[in-house]
């Protein structure tokens, strides 16, 4: 196997970390690094613009609306880049990863020249509408519907589970335009203003505080008309292309931060003796081990993708990450949970106190506050079930890529 990169691709790194090194705050790469809430508070606010300044956001998008136009390998490359800097990539999560790309694909050149480079700019903030309090798992049963009203989609029902909803622009939106076809055939795509009467936003406040996510209802809400994605009735289709981008992660990249926190716990056992467990020693095995899988896995399909190769392993390795990914970080931190021991019930304690990977939840409530090892911890707990359940990407993995025959369909009569 080679892993050597082509030389103008390291061209391009070399263009990356240049500029990573002049923008990212003084002293960002040295060893204990660290801000105060202030800086960190400042650093978050001015760091999108200085992303889109140096063209960063969405780069691989086309330069017609606003991207770099970089090919597979430039941008392999650039969040590798940021990766290792441990520098962030995004502005917004639900517009740069799920709607954008979902616009990209399915959407009309007026929505395209409308909607992208506003999220490329940073300048709108999306939320996902799918979950409804009846149909999570299976989501083609959703009640929310859309009825015209001469140019306009009139919008009935609640959502749940919806993730900053309550700071969102838009929403987009699955709502049902055809109540007699089969329940698959009956959906379409919306892209709907939140900032309007007819739409409530309720928050769920979670035990430690927080309140990320939240019940949405809508009561003669509006959008125009043609704020549909991808042809009337086609939603369930065009949904898919969105869950495909939830339920993919960078593949090159994506181990990075399972392997800064398996370096955190091997430190924080060795430091209280915890290392001196089998079980524990075994488990930090197993967690490499499993991080060198999914960086192997990533490489691979790397090398399908830019071989243009239809591989059916490499189809049932994309069917399998969530699940494989979201069941191993939620075993680590429960290792993490073992290894500090009776200090991991101390939400203010527990090794290591500092800095922990991808953790950037909103601060929780007066008087409880978790550290950012706890609060992972408490957010891998939903990693087997945002974007899809561990349980339905097995079904996925059984069904569409072994083709095992389906699960027996429960009558609801
Ligand atoms: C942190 C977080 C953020 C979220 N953000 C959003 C968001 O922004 N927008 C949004 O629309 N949704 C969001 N969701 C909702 C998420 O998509 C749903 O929770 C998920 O799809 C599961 O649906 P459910 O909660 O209704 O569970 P259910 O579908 O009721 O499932 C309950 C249990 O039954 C199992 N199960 C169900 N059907 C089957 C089957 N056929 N075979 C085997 N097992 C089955 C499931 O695996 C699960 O264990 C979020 C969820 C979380 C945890």
């Amino acid at each position: 196997m080679d892993l050597s990169y082509p030389a103008d691709a390291e061209a391009f790194r070399a263009e990356i970390r240049a500029w990573l090194e002049e923008n990212l705050p003084a002293g960002w790469f040295e060893p204990g690094f660290e801000m105060t809430a202030d800086e960190r508070k400042q650093f978050n606010e001015d760091w999108p613009t200085k992303l889109y300044g140096g063209g960063w956001i969405c780069a691989a998008w086309p330069a017609d609306y606003g991207g770099k136009g970089l090919s597979i390998m430039q941008n392999v490359v650039l969040a590798e880049e940021f990766a290792r800097a441990k520098a962030p990539l995004r502005a917004d999560f639900f517009g740069d990863t799920l709607v954008g790309p979902t616009i990209l694909q399915w959407g009309t050149d007026e929505q395209k020249h409308e909607y992208l480079p506003k999220i490329l700019r940073g300048e709108t903030r999306w939320c996902q509408g799918f979950s409804e309090p009846d149909s999570g798992s299976d989501l083609a049963s959703l009640k929310t519907s859309a009825v015209l009203d001469g140019d306009e989609w009139v919008i009935t029902g609640q959502k749940v589970w919806t993730t900053q909803a309550q700071f969102a622009d838009y929403i987009f939106l699955l709502a049902r335009t055809d109540p007699d076809a089969t329940k698959h055939k009956g959906i379409s795509y919306l892209l709907v203003p939140m900032k309007q009467g007819g739409i409530e936003v309720r928050p769920i406040t979670q035990p430690d505080g927080t309140a990320e996510f939240n019940e949405v209802f809508f009561d003669g809400a509006r959008c125009p008309r043609e704020n549909v994605v991808g042809g009337l009735n086609n939603g369930w289709v065009v949904a898919n292309t969105t869950l495909a981008h939830e339920r993919g992660m960078s593949a090159t990249t994506s181990y990075r931060r399972f392997e800064e926190e398996l370096r955190l716990m091997t430190e924080a056992a060795r430091a209280n003796g915890a290392i001196d467990d089998a079980l524990v020693r075994q488990g930090l095995a197993r967690y490499y081990s499993k991080i060198q899988i999914l960086k192997a896995n990533g490489l691979r399909s790397l090398t399908a993708t830019l071989n243009k190769t239809k591989d059916p392993g490499v189809a049932a390795l994309g069917a399998s990450n969530k699940m494989f990914w979201s069941e191993m970080h939620r075993d680590a931190l429960e290792l993490a949970l073992t290894i500090a021991g009776a200090d991991s019930m101390l939400v203010t304690a527990g090794p290591p106190s500092g800095s922990w990977p991808g953790v950037a939840r909103q601060k929780g409530r007066a008087g409880y506050p978790v550290t950012p090892m706890i609060s992972a911890f408490f957010f891998s707990r939903s990693e087997t079930i945002w974007g899809g359940t561990a349980e339905i990407q097995r079904n996925i993995v059984g069904e569409r890529v072994l083709g095992l025959p389906k699960e027996p369909q429960v009558s609801s009569a």
